[in-house]
């Protein structure tokens, strides 16, 4: 039921799972993998690029690459075979998130069509369709996202070609750029404190007059909520309340559907009483950190790319958001009977990765059902 979202239960006996009722790949996510291993089959002998990580999973990205698809960047928009290595005849793949208007044209330069494999998700591109919808009417675009992912960097592309337009990352941005709207800061300093996340030409006494706030498709939805109201609410303190319309463009948040479903599905699934959190993804994938984040506010949270960091009953290797490395917790399972467990996987996740975190769990108990058995039950064959 796509409006039910409490969790699954999975009773092992001496321990139990819920499965977050909405988890791992999103339409984008499987278009781009489909579209990415028809082009493999169908063109054989000739060379097959990916400007980047096609979505952020390592299994994923591996399996490409084992297939004979070379990446021309890195995710940090790094480059790792030049531009002019390429020819008219090689194919490059856009991946999922889409990719800039500049890299579009240098390909287009190169003879290379981008039309035919591109991959970009037609959520992202209702973003982009959203802030041309905004500059039309003569707004800036205020894009709230993280500065160096794809997404962000593609939307802030396509918003700038249209309008006056920065990158927001958080809420204390948004503070900043709201002492901007205000007058309270010289704006001689705002081209400082935006560095690299404001559109050529951003005058910051004219360009931040009349604003819409748009978001990456992966933020946290209770984030771009409070950020979009905060510039309003700025907005209403330096125009008044009777015009805010004529400052503040009112969008709808811009997070997909599978951003949104996983998010509320893992709120919903925090309402358990459990003893930990497991969120498998990779760990560079917006969306997967963003379900980490809502997990860690509650309980002991193990973010993992998938089961081979659980190394035994003890140990798990698992990644820190904060200080962004790889960390080993040990004695991870409580001895407690039975033992509730909450699971759940990012929008790049392939589902097989977390069976394969189910069954290594199963492995390190005496079960009173095997997972086999419990899949019978939801009436699998
Ligand atoms: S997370 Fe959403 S926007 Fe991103 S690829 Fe998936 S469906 Fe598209």
């Amino acid at each position: 039921m796509k409006k039910d979202f409490f969790p699954t239960q999975l009773d092992f006996g001496p321990f139990q799972i819920y499965l977050a009722r909405h988890f791992g790949f999103c339409y984008g996510v499987e278009n781009a993998i489909e579209i990415a291993f028809r082009t493999i089959e169908e063109n054989p002998g000739k060379r097959i690029f990916l400007l980047s990580e096609m979505i952020h999973n390592p299994q994923v990205n591996a399996d490409l690459q084992s297939h004979g698809v070379q990446f021309l960047q890195d995710n940090h928009g790094k480059t790792l075979i030049a531009f002019e290595e390429l020819k008219a005849e090689d194919i490059v793949l856009i991946p999922a998130f889409g990719t800039t208007l500049e890299i579009e044209k240098k390909l287009n330069a190169l003879g290379i069509q981008t039309e035919k494999f591109n991959t970009t998700c037609p959520f992202v591109e209702k973003v982009w369709n959203r802030s041309e919808a905004i500059a039309k009417e003569n707004y800036t675009v205020v894009i709230h996202g993280k500065p160096t992912h794809e997404e962000t960097r593609a939307t802030f592309s396509h918003a700038a070609f249209n309008a006056p337009s920065v990158v927001v990352k958080d809420m204390s941005e948004a503070i900043d750029l709201s002492r901007f709207i205000l007058g309270e800061r010289s704006p001689e300093l705002f081209y400082e404190e935006f560095k690299e996340q404001y559109s050529k030409d951003f005058d910051p006494k004219k360009d931040l007059q009349r604003i819409g706030v748009v978001n990456q498709t992966t933020m946290l939805a209770s984030d771009t909520q409070a950020i979009a109201d905060f510039l309003k609410q700025t907005m209403i303190k330096k125009f008044g309340d009777g015009n805010v319309g004529e400052h503040f463009a009112d969008t709808r948040d811009t997070l997909c559907y599978a951003t949104n479903d996983n998010q509320t599905a893992v709120i919903e699934m925090l309402n358990i009483d459990a003893d930990l959190a497991i969120v498998v993804g990779g760990y560079n994938s917006s969306n997967t950190s963003h379900l980490v984040e809502l997990c860690e506010e509650k309980l002991p949270t193990y973010f993992i790319n998938n089961e081979e960091n659980i190394i035994s009953n003890k140990e798990i290797r698992n990644y820190d958001l904060h200080s962004k490395q790889e960390r080993l917790t040990t004695n991870f399972l409580p001895g407690k009977f039975p033992l509730k467990i909450l699971l759940t996987s990012g929008a790049s996740c392939p589902d097989a990765l977390v069976e394969g975190v189910i069954r290594k769990l199963e492995s390190f108990y005496p079960v009173t059902k095997t997972h086999r058995q419990i899949l019978k039950e939801f009436g699998e064959k």
